[in-house]
C-alpha cells in the first residue's frame, strides 16, 4: 500500500505538488476529547520540514483557533472550508458571521440538549455545531440525537454532517472538495490525504489528485494507507528534497 503510494508520488514530485493534509486521525489520533489534542514533537517537527519544502496546507473541520492553537500557524483550510488561513490571512467565507451568530443562538440551549441527551456533548466552532457522541455507547440513543440534530440543521437551513462519533451543524455549500479546489494551482499535482467521509468530498472534487485514504471505511481514494503509516510517507516526502 505505501509502496504503491511513493509510486504514484515518484511520479509527480518533479512538478512541485501541493500538500493537503487532514488533521485528526490523519496527523494525530482520533480521540474522545477532541478539546485536547496538540501535536507532538515529531509532528511539528514534520510540518515544519514539509511546510519549508512543499506549499503545504491543513485541511479541517476544526477551528482555525483549535489548529493555530495545536501546531502553530501554517496555511489551514479550516471549519471544512468555512475560513482559511492563507500566507498569514484570514478569509472568511461570505454570510460566516452571520452563521457565527446563529450557531452562539443554538449554543446558548445546549443546557437543553445535554439535559435531553445524557453523555452527549456540544462544542461550539464558532460558525459549526458540533454534537459529540462518544460517550453515548446505546445505538438507539445515537440514532435519535442524529435525528434530532438533522432537525435543527433544517430548521435552521444547515448541513448537517455525521462522522465518527460526531454529528455536525455547518455552513450549508462548503466542503472540503471545494475549498481546496479554491487554493490549488491548476497547473500543479496535488497530495491529499485523509481519514473521514468529509475528505471523500476532497477526494471526489479533486479527483485528479494523489488522494489516500487513512484507515478503514468505504472511499474513492487511489490509494489507501494505515493510520501508523502516515508518517513515514510524510518523513519520505520530506526525504525527497
Ligand atoms: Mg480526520
Amino acid at each position: 500500500m505505501l509502496d504503491d503510494i511513493i509510486n504514484n508520488i515518484n511520479d509527480i514530485i518533479g512538478d512541485e505538488p501541493q500538500l493537503f493534509l487532514d488533521y485528526d486521525g490523519t496527523l494525530v489520533p482520533l480521540v474522545n476529547n477532541p478539546v485536547i489534542c496538540y501535536a507532538d514533537n515529531e509532528l511539528l517537527y514534520i510540518l515544519e520540514k514539509l511546510n519549508y519544502h512543499y506549499e503545504m496546507f491543513i485541511v479541517t473541520g476544526r477551528s482555525l483557533e483549535d489548529l493555530i492553537k495545536f501546531i502553530g500557524n501554517y496555511n489551514m483550510i479550516a471549519l471544512h472550508g468555512d475560513i482559511y488561513l492563507i500566507d498569514d490571512k484570514v478569509i472568511k467565507t461570505p454570510d460566516f458571521d452571520r452563521y457565527v451568530s446563529l450557531c452562539n443562538d443554538l449554543y446558548k440551549n445546549r443546557e437543553y440538549y445535554i439535559n435531553k441527551f445524557k453523555n452527549l456533548r456540544v462544542y461550539n466552532k464558532t460558525g459549526g455545531l458540533l454534537f459529540h457522541l462518544g460517550d453515548i455507547k446505546d445505538e438507539t440513543e445515537r440514532d435519535y440525537v442524529i435525528k434530532y440534530v438533522k432537525n435543527i440543521a433544517e430548521e435552521n437551513s444547515m448541513d448537517v454532517y455525521v462522522g465518527i462519533n460526531i454529528v455536525e451543524l455547518r455552513i450549508p455549500g462548503i466542503n472540503k472538495g471545494k475549498a481546496i479546489m479554491k487554493v490549488r494551482n491548476k497547473k500543479r499535482p496535488a497530495i491529499i490525504i485523509g481519514d473521514d467521509i468529509t475528505d471523500e468530498e476532497a477526494f471526489y472534487y479533486n479527483n485528479d489528485a494523489v488522494t489516500v485514504r487513512v484507515g478503514n471505511g468505504k472511499t474513492i481514494a487511489k490509494h489507501r494507507i494505515k493510520y501508523d503509516d502516515v508518517r513515514k510517507l510524510l518523513l519520505y516526502l520530506i526525504n525527497l528534497r
